[in-house]
Parts: structure tokens; C-alpha cells; sequence
């Protein structure tokens, strides 16, 4: 699968506590703008990431419009995405179920909320 150009096809650490998150498990978000990118192991481990500083490392994730999703609305507060738009995409076995945010705040809190079930 060398030419997938989807870098989260492949396990990888968690940003936050450094666990193996499995290709199609956990929680992979990006900044497109800033071509930067995290991966979570679970929700959990996004709330204390938002509220240290949100460290990223560079590049990218799949477009959630590759699988068949528009995102125009911040999932927390419902307002008009900036174009420094976060993405948060749950990786669930074959699934990828993406969520948007207007900031890091944002983000953090829907996910001490616990997230789209919480
Ligand atoms: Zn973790
Ligand atoms: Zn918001």
C-alpha cells in the first residue's frame, strides 16, 4: 500500500502519551492550513493536549471530503469555520466519522464534553 497518499494508513504514536494508535483506531486531527497534524489515542488525551499548548508535528491527514463529508460548521459552537479550521477524524475499523472546530478551545472543550456521544 506504498501509494497510499493518505499518511494515517499506517499506525502511528500518540501526540499525547506516546501509545501505538492503530491505523483504524483512535483519532487523527490537522490544522490544513498549517499543514500540521496530531494523533489520539482516544478523546480523552485531547483535553489535556488542548489545554498544554497543543503541540503538533508536521503534515497531514486525509480531506474528510474523500469520504464523503463536507464540514462547514464548528462542532462545538456551530459558527462558520475559519480558514485555520482544525479537523478531527475518529478512525473506527473501516469507518472515519470527521468533525471541525474553529480553534484549539473549541476542540478542547467539545472533547471534555466527550465529544459527539458525550
Ligand atoms: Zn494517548
Ligand atoms: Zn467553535
Amino acid at each position: 500500500m506504498s501509494d497510499r497518499i493518505n499518511a494515517s494508513a499506517e499506525s502511528e504514536a500518540c501526540t499525547w502519551c506516546g501509545v501505538t494508535v492503530e491505523a483504524d483506531d483512535g483519532y487523527r486531527l490537522a490544522e490544513p492550513a498549517g499543514e500540521r497534524r496530531a494523533a489520539f489515542c482516544r478523546l480523552e488525551h485531547v483535553v489535556p493536549w488542548a489545554l498544554q499548548g497543543a503541540r503538533w508535528e508536521a503534515g497531514r491527514i486525509a480531506d474528510p471530503a474523500d469520504v464523503g463529508q463536507t464540514l462547514e460548521r464548528c462542532a462545538h459552537c456551530g459558527a462558520e469555520l475559519p480558514d485555520t479550521r482544525l479537523l478531527l477524524v475518529r478512525h473506527r475499523g473501516e469507518h472515519r466519522v470527521p468533525d471541525a472546530f474553529c480553534s484549539v478551545d473549541h476542540l478542547g472543550a467539545w472533547a471534555r464534553a466527550g465529544g459527539r456521544w458525550g
